[in-house]
C-alpha cells in the first residue's frame, strides 16, 4: 500500500518480491502497526508553526513509497549462507536503521543519525507483504509476545520507554506525580510502562472522555479532561503538595500542551516533548531560571533500548493498550480513523 502522491489515498501496487543480497534479509510481514507519524509522512510534511513546514521530500523520500515502521515478520530468505539458520523464524524489526559513523551515532544517539535508512520513513516499509532488512542485528526475537503487541513496541512502545528513561524515575515516590498528555497509542502505552518503572502516581489528560476511561481501566491514577477550562487547576488538585508535578510527558506536542505542561511543573521539573502534532510555542523565559525547569526533546529510541523493552515485556511488563487489526488493504481507513481521532489504542495492519 503505497504513497503515490502526497496526501492522496494509498494505492495497492504489485512488485516482484525482492531478492536479498549480502547481509540483507527478506521477511514476510506478519503485522505492521499504524503510527501517528505515518499521517504526517502521508501528508508529505510536518508543521513547524507560523506557516512553516518541513517537507518529507527534503529527506530524499520520493513517491512511490511504502509506509510502515512497526513491522514484525518471518524470515523467508537471506543474502548469505551464514544466515540461513534464521529462515522460518519470526522477529520484531528495529526500523531506525543508522549509519554508525556520524557524530550522533558515535555518542549513542543513533535515532537522530545524519544518514539514516529508516524502514517505513526513508526506505520502503511494512505496509506490504514483504520487507527487506539490511542486517540481522536489527532483528529482535519476540518469542512469547503476541505479534500484534510486539510490532507496536518498535515505535510506540520504544518512544515511550526512551522518554521515560530520560527522567530520574528511581528517585520518585508515591507522593510524586507524572503527567501524561494524550491518551492515544503512546499515552496509553506510557501508563503501563511508567507503572513498571516508577512508584509515582500518573495523571493522564486527553480531550476524549472515552480514551480517559480506557486510561483509568489500564492503570491511570487520575484523569483530567483537557476540554475543561483551566485543566492545570484540576491537575494541581491531584498534587500532594503545592509545588507541582515532577515531570510531564507530552505525547501530543502542540502549543497548548507545552503551555499546560510547563504550567504544572514543580521546581526542577522536566517537560519531555515527544508528540509531533506540530506548531510553535512562545515561552516566558524567567521561570526557566527561577524554577530550574528542563525542557527536553525525545525521539523514538536506540536499538539497545528496544531490546531492553522487549525483555521487560517478556519478563512481565503487561502493556494493555487496546489493539485492533485491519487487513493491509484497509490502510487508508486506518490512517483516516487515526486522523479523525476515533482510534482507541493502536491499529495493526495484517497482509
Ligand atoms: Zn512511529
Ligand atoms: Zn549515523
Amino acid at each position: 500500500m503505497q504513497i503515490i502522491e502526497w496526501g492522496q489515498p494509498l494505492q495497492l501496487r504489485e512488485y516482484e518480491t525482492p531478492r536479498p543480497s549480502g547481509d540483507q534479509i527478506l521477511l514476510s510481514v506478519e503485522a505492521c502497526g499504524v503510527c501517528h507519524s505515518d499521517l504526517h509522512i502521508h501528508q508529505g510534511f510536518f508543521d513547524l508553526g507560523g506557516g512553516k513546514t518541513f517537507p518529507v521530500s527534503s529527506r530524499g523520500v520520493v513517491p512511490p513509497f511504502t509506509l510502515g515502521h512497526e513491522p514484525v515478520g518471518k524470515v523467508i530468505s537471506v543474502g548469505s549462507k551464514d544466515q540461513e539458520h534464521l529462515i522460518g523464524k519470526s522477529f520484531l524489526i528495529y526500523p531506525w536503521i543508522n549509519c554508525e559513523v556520524c557524530q550522533s551515532c558515535k555518542v549513542g544517539m543513533s535515532q537522530v543519525c545524519d544518514a539514516p535508512k529508516i524502514i517505513g520513513t526513508r526506505v520502503d516499509g511494512g505496509y506490504s507483504d514483504h520487507v527487506v532488512v539490511p542486517h540481522k542485528k536489527f532483528l529482535i526475537d519476540y518469542t512469547g509476545i503476541d505479534p500484534y503487541l510486539a510490532c507496536t513496541l518498535s515505535c510506540s512502545g520504544l518512544t515511550v520507554y526512551s522518554a521515560l528513561k530520560k527522567l530520574n524515575l528511581e528517585s520518585l515516590t508515591e507522593a510524586d506525580r507524572l503527567v501524561i498528555i494524550g491518551a492515544g497509542g503512546l499515552g496509553l502505552a506510557a501508563i503501563n510502562i511508567a507503572k513498571f518503572m516508577t512508584k509515582a502516581k500518573l495523571i493522564v489528560l486527553d480531550l476524549d472522555d472515552a480514551k480517559l476511561e480506557i486510561a483509568r481501566d489500564i492503570g491511570a491514577d487520575f484523569t483530567v479532561s483537557s476540554s475543561i477550562d483551566e485543566p492545570q487547576n484540576k491537575i494541581m488538585e491531584f498534587v500532594s503538595d503545592d509545588n507541582g508535578v515532577a515531570a510531564c510527558l507530552d505525547f501530543v506536542g502542540m502549543n497548548q500542551t507545552m503551555a499546560l505542561g510547563l504550567s504544572v511543573l514543580r521546581k526542577g521539573g522536566t517537560h519531555v516533548h515527544v508528540g509531533l502534532h506540530g506548531g510553535a510555542h512562545e515561552l516566558s523565559l524567567p521561570p526557566l531560571s527561577f524554577k530550574m525547569l528542563k525542557i527536553i526533546g525525545s525521539y523514538v529510541g536506540t536499538l539497545e533500548e528496544c531490546k531492553e523493552l522487549v525483555e521487560l515485556v517478556k519478563g512481565g511488563l503487561d502493556i494493555k493498550v487496546p489493539i485492533r487489526t485491519l487487513p493491509l488493504e484497509k490502510a487508508n481507513q486506518a490512517i483516516e480513523d487515526l486522523r479523525n481521532g476515533v482510534v482507541a489504542g493502536r491499529t495493526v495492519l495484517t497482509p
